[in-house]
């Protein structure tokens, strides 16, 4: 793997920033955490030229590197803060893990995939982004962490994991890809105890998200 971060490699983060500015994302914490993120470092060896494309790759265990635009919408919509709680659903390569720890975030991921939690883990730690990673059913959310003030949930879920609604702080944002072969982007907010507000962001598409742990 090309470990190091060349000026080439800068230069081409830099174009791919103002790709996603040209494309619609606004939020300047957002475009500066890509700009300087190392995602060919998230990617096969083989895949290095396409890092900073505007493109989902395949990463190990059958699963994908979202789309840079799709790691930046979600993060828009999740109206990070500095010091925000967050528990991502899905690690796969680390890399949206990575964009949220840039922004200042409390973070806490769960990963189904023990080979893609033990690369996360360990990629993650030796570029210094300091995060906890969990091998678990993102169903299940981690209630011992709750309550968070924001969720995002990076696979496509057929429905809404009720465990994941009673973990969300009140006032706080869950965004989460609805549907089966193709999402609804939802963003849930926690309105009051018993009260949630649904929001359709627009279609998306992500790999499934799946129960249990895989071994
Ligand atoms: N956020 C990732 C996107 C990875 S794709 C990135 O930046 O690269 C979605 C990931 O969700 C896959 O790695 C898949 O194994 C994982 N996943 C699917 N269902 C899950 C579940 N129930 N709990 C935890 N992870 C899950």
């Amino acid at each position: 793997m090309e470990q190091i971060d060349s000026f080439r490699h800068r230069g081409m983060r830099t174009r791919l920033v103002q790709e996603l500015a040209g494309k619609g994302i606004s939020d300047a914490n957002v475009l500066k955490a890509i700009g300087k993120i190392p995602r060919h470092l998230f990617l096969e060896s083989s895949f290095v030229n396409f890092a900073y494309q505007d493109k989902a790759f395949p990463i190990a265990a059958g699963q994908t590197i979202s789309q840079p635009y799709t790691v930046a919408l979600q993060s828009q919509f999740l109206e990070v803060k500095a010091g925000d709680r967050i528990l991502e659903v899905g690690t796969g390569s680390g890399y949206q893990a990575a964009v949220l720890v840039e922004m200042g975030v409390k973070l806490f991921s769960i990963e189904r995939q023990r080979e893609l939690y033990h690369r996360s883990t360990r990629l993650l730690s030796q570029l210094g982004y300091l995060a906890r990673f969990f091998l678990g059913d993102g169903y299940k959310g981690l209630p011992s962490f709750a309550p968070f003030d924001k969720i995002i949930v990076t696979a496509g879920a057929p429905f809404i994991p009720r465990d994941l609604l009673t973990q969300l702080k009140v006032g706080g944002i869950m965004i989460i890809p609805l549907g089966d072969a193709k999402q609804v982007m939802m963003k849930i907010t926690r309105l009051s105890e018993d009260d949630f507000e649904q929001e359709q962001m627009g279609e998306c598409a992500f790999v499934p998200m799946l129960k249990g742990i895989v071994k």
